[in-house]
């Protein structure tokens, strides 16, 4: 069955942040009108919708009263209430459906899903008790690295062992009653992500493929073009679509590998726009957000043009203060603030966005524009 809405019916968007906030923002310029669920007053994207549900994720009747106002709804983080999006997907509304949403909140399901699509992963263990991270450790080697099996981003809810030293440390981080997986820390030459599409019939459009900077296990900087060999594309690319023809997506999704030896490992998924993505509102004629939402409202995808080069950075809260005292100064670069009020120092704020000819042309205009370093 095809969801199709006229301009001037209602998108509802569960969660309130800023991939919330740039979905409504695309969604706005074609017509259609938006609802969002967060439990926020003033949250990023209440700030530009038209009904505000101020409750709970897994509120039940919440959801309830954002099914009765709108025409399609879509996730815009994976720690949606699977009971919620399993509800909604009872009611037809949600494209996107509940499977990519279980498999992603869930690093054990993720990895499964991957291996079962024949794709490589970092070697791993599931693991509950420090007895079995002990005997884990002795296959997998060191470095590794642990990560709660839900609920993590951004780098939360991870451990780093660089080697028997950091054991102890893991006997600390590791609460009862919780599971974690333990993978293969992969020496990487870099990390990449596959940002596409793919509509209600099944159609795949790619944007061009990311590399990516993490600074504290958080991305710090995006550019195009990724400095890949034809191989690693396209073996990037068919692993982006067999996991989407695997998870039936529909919607915007993002793969997040890593690149070692010319060849790709699976690192994680989401189910939504992505980070990695945000250069698109700039540097193609369609954004990830914009595609995002013709694919939920039933409207063929757009044939995607790039700009040569783009490079996005991110702001944090600790970033913002030094930035917004230069702006005055700086020239030849896009804002995007995401009117979030605390400025803790690892949240992120905003990013900034580049555009141009070639990536030598960028990052001399970031000495040019004497950006803070960060
Ligand atoms: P999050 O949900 O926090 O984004 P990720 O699993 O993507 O979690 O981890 C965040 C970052 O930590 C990755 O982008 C990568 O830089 C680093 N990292 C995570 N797992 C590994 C690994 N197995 N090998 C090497 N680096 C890793
Ligand atoms: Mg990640």
């Amino acid at each position: 069955m095809t969801v199709r809405l006229k301009p001037g019916q209602t998108i509802g968007i569960l969660g309130g942040g800023q991939l919330g906030r740039m979905m409504a923002v695309a969604a706005k310029h074609m017509g259609y009108r938006i609802a969002v669920l967060d439990p926020k007053p003033d949250c990023p994207c209440a700030q530009v919708a038209d009904y505000h549900i101020e409750a709970a994720y897994d509120d039940l009747e919440a959801a309830e009263q954002l099914n009765k106002v709108s025409d399609v709804i879509t996730y815009e983080f994976e720690n949606v209430d699977l009971n919620v999006a399993n509800m909604l997907e009872k009611t037809g509304k949600l494209p996107q459906g509940s499977l990519p949403l279980e498999v992603t909140q869930n690093r054990q399901k993720e990895k499964q899903i991957a291996v079962e699509s024949g794709l490589n992963v970092p070697e791993y263990e599931i693991v509950q008790t420090f007895d079995q991270v002990e005997t884990a450790i002795q296959t997998i080697g060191y470095p590794a690295i642990i990560k709660t099996i839900t609920g993590g981003y951004d780098g939360k809810g991870q451990m780093k062992l660089k080697n028997e030293g950091g054991l102890s440390e893991v006997e600390t981080f590791i609460a009862p009653d919780s599971t974690y997986i333990i993978e293969a820390f992969i020496p990487f030459e870099q990390e990449i992500s596959v940002v596409f599409t793919r509509s209600q019939t099944g159609d795949i459009t790619y944007f061009p493929i990311a590399e990516n900077t993490h600074h504290n296990q958080i991305l710090h900087q995006t550019q195009i073009p990724a400095a890949i060999t034809e191989k690693v594309e396209n073996q990037a690319k068919e692993a982006a679509k067999t996991l989407a023809e695997h998870l039936q997506v529909v919607g915007t999704f993002t793969v997040e590998l890593f690149v070692k030896d010319d060849q790709v490992y699976v690192n994680e998924m989401a189910p939504r726009p992505h980070n990695s993505g945000h250069y698109t509102i700039e540097a193609c004629n369609v954004s990830q957000f914009e595609q995002h939402i013709r694919a939920i409202c039933g409207l063929p995808l757009l044939k995607i043009q790039s700009f040569p080069a783009a490079v996005m950075i991110n702001i944090l809260g600790k970033h913002q203060e030094e930035l917004f005292a230069k702006l005055p100064q700086l020239h030849d670069f896009h804002l995007h603030d995401y009117g979030k009020e605390e400025a803790r120092p690892a949240r992120k704020m905003g990013h900034i966005t580049m555009i141009g000819e070639s990536l030598e042309e960028i990052f001399q205009r970031i000495e040019e524009n004497q950006l803070p370093t960060w």
